[in-house]
Formats: C-alpha cells, sequence, structure tokens
C-alpha cells in the first residue's frame, strides 16, 4: 500500500476511542487504519459520471437503518451477551449519595491547568479535606487526572466543610465521595456503574459512487463503515475493487443509557457483496475473552500476514534481485521492500510468531526476525531502536510494535528494510500469496455454530430485503 502521510496523520487522529481488549487493540488500530486510508482513497475516486452520482434513494434510510429494540431474528440471550464490552455488564453499585440539603450542591467546570487542589481552594475547602480526599486509594485516583470541561459536583455545608463529592468518570461511571455520618471528617469513595443497555441494529445499502456516501444514506456512521472495510479488508481492496451496485448489510450494538443512545458498539455480523460475489463476517468471542471475525465456516477473515508494517510510509525500493546497492554501488539482490519513514515510526510484527534474532546483524543494523510457524519468517531490519520489553524467544502478536524505524547498518536515511521467507528462501513480501490466519480453534466450533446461526439467518433475510428493494 502507497500512502500519502498526510492523509494518514488526519485520519489516524480521528480513530475512535473506542474500548477494546488490550490484547486485540494494537492489531485492530492497525486493520482500522488500512481500512481507513482504503477509504480515504474511495472518497477520492468518486466517479464523474454523471449517470452514477445520480441521488436516486433506492434505500431510504426509514427502511434500510433500522433499530430493533426486541429483534425477532436474535434470541434475548443475543442482546444481553457482553460481546463488546463486557465491563459494563457488572452489577452497578448502589449510589452512596445520601439526601443531602439541595442547596448545598455546587457544579465545578474543571478549567485549562486546573487541578484538585485548584478547585478546592477556590471553594473555599481546607487543604485538610483535599488530603482526606485525595488518600481515599484507587478509586479516588481519577480525580488526579482531571481533563478541562469535566464537572464535579460538590457539596458543601455552611461552615465550609465538604459533604459530598460527585464526579462523572465518563458516561458510564460516577464517582461518588461523601463524608461518613458515624466518623465525623472521615469520606468513603464509590464508584456507580451505570446500566448500559445493548440494543442491536442493523443497515443496509447499495453503493452509487462511494461506500463512504451509501453508508451514510444507509445511515451507518463514519467509524462503522471504517470498521466494517477494517473487517473485508483482507478480502475487498476498498480503493481499487469497489463497483456501483456492490451492497452490504451490518448488525451491529448500540448502547444506551437511560433510554438515550450513547455510542454504536460492535459490529456483530456483516456481509459485503462486491462484483456479485458475498463475503460474510461474524464476531465470536471465546470463553478466553478473544474477539474476532469470522466467516460462517470459521475461518478467520485475517490473513496471517500483514502486507505492510510500516504504516502511512512509502516504498522507497522494491524486491529486487539484481539491484545496484546504493552504498556498495555494486550490483546486490534487494531481498526485501524498503519503507522509507521518518526516524522512530513504529514497526509492527506482520504476523503472530517468535522472535528468533534480536541484535546487530552486519549491514542490516540492527534487527529483528520473527520465526512464525515452522515455514514463515520475517525480517526487520536498520531499527532505531527495539520496542520496550522485545528480547530473543520473546512471542509476539500481529501488528504489535517490535521497534522503530531507523537509520541503522548500511542505510542511507532512515527505512525499514523488511523481508519474508518461505522455507527460508526470500519471497517478495508485495506479491507472496498470504496464508489464511488460522481458522476458529475446534473446541470452539461447536459453540461459534449455535452463536452464529440467528446472525446468519437475520443477514440472510436483510440481504433479501435490500436485493427486493433494489429491484
Ligand atoms: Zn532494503
Amino acid at each position: 500500500m502507497k500512502h500519502s502521510p498526510l492523509i494518514g496523520r488526519d485520519y489516524k487522529a480521528r480513530l475512535p476511542a473506542t474500548p477494546t481488549s488490550n490484547r486485540r487493540k494494537h492489531h485492530y488500530l492497525f486493520m482500522l487504519a488500512g481500512g481507513v486510508l482504503s477509504l480515504a482513497v474511495t472518497l477520492l475516486i468518486i466517479t464523474n459520471d454523471a449517470e452514477a452520482i445520480r441521488s436516486t434513494a433506492t434505500t431510504p434510510p426509514t427502511e434500510s437503518s433500522n433499530t430493533d429494540t426486541t429483534p425477532q431474528a436474535l434470541p434475548a440471550t443475543h442482546i444481553s451477551k457482553p460481546l463488546a464490552l463486557p465491563q459494563q455488564h457488572r452489577a452497578a453499585k448502589v449510589t452512596a449519595t445520601p439526601a443531602l440539603p439541595a442547596d448545598n450542591w455546587t457544579e465545578v467546570t474543571v478549567k485549562n491547568g486546573d487541578n484538585l487542589s485548584l478547585i478546592f481552594s477556590r471553594a473555599g475547602l481546607s487543604p485538610q479535606q483535599l488530603h482526606q480526599v485525595l488518600s481515599l486509594g484507587k478509586e479516588a485516583k481519577v480525580l488526579t487526572r482531571l481533563f478541562p470541561g469535566d464537572k464535579l459536583r460538590l457539596n458543601i455545608t455552611d461552615d465550609k466543610q465538604l459533604a459530598a463529592l460527585s464526579y462523572d468518570i465518563d458516561q458510564t461511571e460516577t464517582l461518588h465521595i461523601t463524608r461518613r455520618a458515624d466518623d465525623a471528617g472521615r469520606y468513603s469513595a464509590t464508584t456507580e456503574k451505570h446500566h448500559i443497555e445493548t440494543r442491536t441494529a442493523h443497515s443496509s445499502g447499495t453503493i452509487e459512487s462511494s461506500l463512504f456516501l451509501a453508508a451514510k444514506k444507509a445511515g451507518l456512521s463514519d467509524n462503522l463503515t471504517m470498521e466494517m472495510a477494517g473487517i473485508f479488508g483482507w478480502d475487498i481492496d476498498f480503493a481499487l475493487d469497489i463497483r456501483q451496485g456492490d451492497r452490504f448489510t451490518v448488525i451491529y450494538e448500540e448502547l444506551f443509557l437511560e433510554g438515550k443512545k450513547l455510542r454504536n458498539g460492535k459490529i456483530l455480523a456483516a456481509e459485503f457483496n462486491n462484483r456479485g460475489k458475498s463475503y460474510r463476517a461474524v464476531r465470536y468471542t471465546d470463553s478466553q475473552g478473544n474477539s474476532d471475525y469470522y466467516s460462517p465456516d470459521g475461518k478467520s477473515m485475517r490473513k496471517a500476514f500483514l502486507r505492510t508494517p510500516v504504516e502511512f510510509s512509502r516504498i522507497s525500493s522494491r524486491f529486487n534481485l539484481k539491484r545496484k546497492h546504493p552504498v556498495l554501488n555494486k550490483i546486490r539482490a534487494h531481498k526485501g521492500v524498503d519503507y522509507a519513514a521518518p526516524r522512530g515510526t513504529p514497526i509492527r510484527a506482520t504476523g503472530d510468531g517468535k522472535i528468533v534474532h534480536l541484535g546487530r546483524k552486519g549491514g542490516y543494523g540492527k534487527t529483528i526476525i520473527i520465526q512464525h510457524g515452522s515455514r514463515y519468517s520475517t525480517r526487520y531490519a536498520h531499527m532505531n531502536n527495539y520496542a520496550r520489553g522485545m528480547k530473543n524467544g520473546k512471542r509476539v502478536k500481529q501488528g504489535q510494535i517490535i521497534g522503530y524505524v531507523g537509520s541503522t547498518g548500511l542505510a542511507t536515511g532512515p527505512h525499514l528494510h523488511y523481508e519474508f521467507r518461505l522455507n527460508g528462501a526470500v519471497r517478495n513480501p508485495l506479491t507472496v500469496k498470504l496464508p489464511d490466519a488460522g481458522p476458529l480453534p475446534k473446541k470452539y466450533r461447536a459453540d461459534f455454530n449455535q452463536k452464529s446461526r440467528p446472525f446468519l439467518a437475520q443477514l440472510n433475510a436483510l440481504t433479501r430485503n435490500t436485493i427486493a428493494l433494489n429491484n
């Protein structure tokens, strides 16, 4: 992939900060970034064929986007299942704020450069009370990381004693600090977890000119559109393969707090029909809490390898077994691909594997070699430095940062030299046929089949609808 660094940075800044399990986060963001870039390109290639841009509403938003509070196709177990955000489904703690004189509450908005000490002193509260609140331990620790715009509610008695404080940590949690009636001057802290209701919604669309426009028309948010592109991005090149008439259907979560929509959750299942070929994916979380997308027959939607180990870079030298070396100035095979990128740009493991070499290696400079199973290995050279915790024998995940771009060894400027080997022989990383990621382990298959069935049935029903609407 060749990307403009400008587009890359722009879009990267807009990546959603949805909570993802830490193990998956890097990989997920990387995938997402790939999708975003493809989409950015897609946006730029809006066809100038007037026919294609005509705004015939074949799938009006009212019919194509639709929130089911009680979907018929999905049993109740699938709605309350903690697929994406298990921590928010824990039992809510009891609100600790007792009845206090309503007049004594004041709301304080955190200003730039503010902290709890300044807020307390403006409110006329003593440093002793600040100390007591801050020494409450783990739960009160969020008060040391206030952000401008955050709101605190203080209940202050007439003799300038803090009776209670409450602080919305985010949309799902509120911290309550109260003075204990039985033990004058002491405080206790509790975090109230608001009950988040998860509903299932779905949306379908047909592409007229660009995926983004079709998704918008179908009522799909940009984030969900990018997520969908990330899921199918291993099979479909969203920059080049998208055609007029391509269709998609997405079943996703919507998170509600007290009847008000907070945000979209995860995509639960989706179908993308590209040039007449249908691809389907269902999200599955195994008993260890690992989530991923699988085709209906239990194959991972991912490939075993990412094509590119550096985001937002440009290829400065291709795989060429008869290249003239820029430093040595004589014919010497170029056994990999060079990605020029600013010094310090993160380098990611392109596949799950084990580090079998970490250290200087002649002209390669600081180098990491990862062994992936018995047949594949990848090599990352000229690194500026290794990521923290990397060492020989360490297992790494696909998408995990292993080091940073530099120019150690024989290099004219900062770049990553990347090699891909099959049974020890170098292959062109840009054209080698990448193996599929492993299928869902056998022990999860029955559970996966059972859980994916209702989603697949719903996809069947929804895609029938979309086709009927188009005809
Ligand atoms: Zn090179």
